[in-house]
């Protein structure tokens, strides 16, 4: 098993006063008479709160062996969503249909390990970030790539629509970044030698690496970023109150606790 540096592991949520001492949400879906005391309650007391993700991020997003989708936006939605008396339900889609599907009403929130960028910023609105996200590099062990210089000129690849994409491309050209639909086949395609490295977030990147032997993450990172809840631009209603909820669960320890739940603070 792969160490990494405390620093590495510092994925921590955007608040320092978190203090990990909540219990942990319950799954998916939320029980609908559990927040009668919450003054965010209001209108979307009872209804449903329609989660958008990509399934293939762990530890954010996964689909767990009873075929849910599970992972820290599911309990942080399901979390959300009991303050707000609502019921989650998970749609798992591609990353790049997230959006969308917000533009288009088929989600209400989408919980995707999603990075604020103001290229985004422009078509839906970000809740306050509620963890940080790096970019790394992950390459096979032996690989001539050793910092985010050497990658001029190398095949890149990248989970389509994601920042990493984005940056890749900006950087070094269309031409050398392979877009992929979600991280495990970037990473098939690493391992199978048809391209030099991958970008790609952090903790999912530490999972690809755990699950398959040969590679490793570059200790210097590519970029560091915030991730939010992203909601349709305009819904200024519904993005109070997740924010509300949200500052809730930070100040309770609630947050933190779905964080240690599945990033394990040991590797350090
Ligand atoms: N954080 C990255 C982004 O927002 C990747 C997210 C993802 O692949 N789920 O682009």
């Amino acid at each position: 098993m792969k160490k990494f540096t405390a620093a590495m592991l510092t994925m921590a949520l955007a608040g320092a006063m978190l203090t990990g001492c909540g219990s942990a949400a319950s799954n998916t879906t939320a029980d609908d008479s559990a927040a009668k005391d919450n003054t965010a309650a209001a209108a979307t007391d009872g209804g449903t709160l329609r989660m958008g993700t990509n399934a293939t991020f762990p530890p954010y997003e996964f689909v767990g062996d009873d075929g849910s989708v599970q992972g820290i936006d599911a309990d942080i939605a399901a979390a959300i969503a009991d303050k707000l008396g609502m019921k989650v339900e998970i749609t798992d889609m591609e990353f790049d249909s997230l959006i969308p599907a917000l533009q288009s009403d088929t989600i209400d929130v989408a919980l995707a390990g999603m990075t604020v960028t103001p290229e985004r910023q422009e078509s839906v609105d970000f809740s306050d970030s509620y963890a940080k996200g790096v970019q790394v590099i992950i390459v096979p062990e032996g690989s001539d790539i050793q910092s985010p210089d050497d990658l001029e000129g190398k095949n890149i690849g990248v989970q389509t629509g994601t920042t990493g994409d984005t940056y890749c491309t900006g950087d070094y050209g269309q031409e050398h970044v392979k877009q992929f639909n979600n991280g495990p086949l970037a990473v098939a395609a690493l391992v199978n030698g048809q391209i030099d490295c991958v970008v790609i977030d952090q903790e999912p990147a530490k999972n690809y690496v755990a699950a398959n032997s040969g590679l490793k993450i570059l200790d210097t990172a590519y970029a560091d970023e915030d991730y939010a809840i992203a909601i349709k631009k305009g819904n200024t209603e519904l993005l109070d109150k997740v924010n509300g909820a949200l500052k809730e669960l930070g100040e309770d320890g609630t947050l933190q606790s779905i964080v240690d739940k599945y990033i394990n603070a040991d590797a350090q």
